[in-house]
C-alpha cells in the first residue's frame, strides 16, 4: 500500500501525443520536481511507454502505464484516463489505432476552416511542424502554430477564439465510445479514471446520467485534483467522488513548460477526505 505522502502525478503528455518533453525528458521534469509516482497519459496512444517506464526506472521513479484516451458522449468530447494498463492488450491497442484514425482528416478539416472562415492559410503544415507522432496530430498543435505567427499571444487565447465549440477552426469530431473506452481499459487490467470533471459543459442532470453509466461499467475513479480545476473544484468534485463512491486522482495534465497551468509534480495533496485511486496499489 502507498502512502498518502508521497508526490503522485497520475496525468502528464509526451510529444507521443500533444506535449513538448520527450518522455525521457518529462520523466527528468518529474523526478527534478519530486514525483514519487509517474503516469504519462498521452492522448490514444500508449508508444510512448516503454521509454517512459525505462527513464522511470533509471530514475527510482514508481511507474504506472497509462493513456488518456478522447470519447464523444452525448455530442460532447469527454476524456478517459486508463491506469496500471498493460499497454500489449491487443484490444487496447486496436481500439486507441480505430481511435486516432480521424486525427488526419479532422486535421485537414481545421486547417480548411481556418482558411475560409479566419483567413489563415497553410495551417495544416505549419501545425506538421509541431508534430512528435505522426498519428497524434492535435488541436494543440495547431494552437502553437498559430502562437508562432502572432494570431494570438497564447495557446489558450487560440482556443478561446478559434478551437472551441463554435469557433471558426472547430471542427466537430465523433470519438470513442465511453462503453468502449472503459471497456479496453478494464479488458488491459487497469483502471479507469474520469479526466477533469469540471471541464465539461454538462447540466447537472446529464452529470449525473454520465457518473451513473461511468460506474455500471464498472469506471473507479475520477480526478478531483487537476491543473485543469480550479481550488474550489478540488473540494467540489471530492465531494461528488464521496457521492458516487468513486476514488479520486490526482494529476498536473502537464503538456509545456510554456503553457502549462501547473507544472508536473507540484500540485496540492488531495483533500483529507478523499480515497486515493492508488490506495490498494502495491507498485515495483
Ligand atoms: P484534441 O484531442 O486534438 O481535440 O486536443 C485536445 C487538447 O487540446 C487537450 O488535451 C488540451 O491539451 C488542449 N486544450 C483543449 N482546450 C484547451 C484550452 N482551453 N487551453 C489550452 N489547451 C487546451
Ligand atoms: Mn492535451
Ligand atoms: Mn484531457
Ligand atoms: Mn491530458
Amino acid at each position: 500500500m502507498l502512502s498518502s505522502e508521497l508526490n503522485v502525478d497520475l496525468h502528464s503528455h509526451s510529444t507521443v501525443s500533444d506535449g513538448v518533453l520527450a518522455p525521457a525528458q518529462l520523466a527528468e521534469r518529474a523526478k527534478a520536481n519530486g514525483v514519487d509516482v509517474w503516469a504519462m497519459t498521452d492522448h490514444d496512444e500508449v508508444r510512448g511507454i516503454p521509454e517512459a517506464r525505462a527513464a522511470a526506472h533509471d530514475l527510482d521513479m514508481l511507474y504506472v502505464p497509462g493513456v488518456e484516451v478522447s470519447i464523444t458522449w452525448a455530442g460532447k468530447t469527454i476524456h478517459i484516463v486508463g491506469l496500471n494498463i498493460d499497454e500489449k492488450n491487443s484490444d487496447l491497442v486496436d481500439g486507441l489505432a480505430q481511435t486516432r484514425s480521424g486525427r488526419e482528416r479532422r486535421a485537414r478539416d481545421m486547417a480548411a476552416e481556418l482558411a475560409s472562415r479566419a483567413g489563415i492559410q497553410n495551417s495544416y503544415e505549419g501545425a506538421l511542424k509541431y508534430v512528435g507522432n505522426p498519428d497524434l496530430i492535435s488541436r494543440s498543435h495547431f494552437a502553437r502554430y498559430l502562437v508562432e505567427i502572432g494570431v494570438c499571444a497564447s495557446v489558450s487565447e487560440v482556443f478561446r477564439h478559434y478551437l472551441s465549440d463554435g469557433k471558426p477552426g472547430y471542427v466537430p469530431h465523433r470519438w470513442a465510445t465511453l462503453t468502449e473506452a472503459v471497456g479496453w481499459i478494464r479488458g488491459a487490467g487497469g483502471v479507469a479514471v474520469v479526466a477533469h470533471p469540471g471541464r465539461y459543459d454538462l447540466s447537472p442532470l446529464a452529470f449525473d446520467a454520465f457518473f451513473t453509466e461511468f460506474k455500471n461499467l464498472g469506471g473507479l475513479a475520477i480526478e478531483t485534483v487537476t491543473g485543469s480545476h480550479s481550488v474550489d473544484q478540488y473540494d467540489e468534485y471530492t465531494k461528488v467522488a464521496a457521492h458516487y463512491g468513486f476514488l479520486s486522482s490526482r494529476g498536473s495534465d502537464f503538456h509545456s513548460p510554456q503553457d502549462a497551468e501547473v507544472d508536473i509534480g507540484r500540485l496540492p495533496t488531495l483533500p483529507k477526505m478523499a480515497r486515493p485511486v492508488w490506495e490498494q496499489w502495491s507498485l515495483t
